[in-house]
């Protein structure tokens, strides 16, 4: 079930975690909720291939639209407009 015993990045220590992870397909994105083995040191997270496929399973639903059993959260939004690292304008 472990497939991994040391942080692969850094050598530094897992843990079995419950994570949020982001997963986008098309202009669709979702957070699922999965266990994964955080690195305490770095914060690598590792996950097993069954919950590799399962996220490529969800990315497909997102580009396929097929979203009916997903709950909506909220809209998805990209901020334009002035940034704040934009140049100074002096007039
Ligand atoms: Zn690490």
């Amino acid at each position: 079930m472990k497939p991994f015993k040391k942080c692969p990045i850094c050598g530094g220590k897992l843990v079995e975690k419950e994570v949020g992870k982001l997963l986008q397909g098309g202009k669709h994105t979702a957070i699922v909720k999965v266990s994964a083995e955080v690195c305490l040191h770095c914060g690598e997270r590792l996950y097993t291939q069954d919950t590799v496929r399962y996220f490529e399973q969800i990315r497909d639903k997102l580009k396929r639209q097929d979203v009916l059993e997903f709950q909506p959260l909220g809209q998805f939004f990209e901020v334009a407009g002035k940034r704040p690292d934009d140049p100074v304008e002096h007039v």
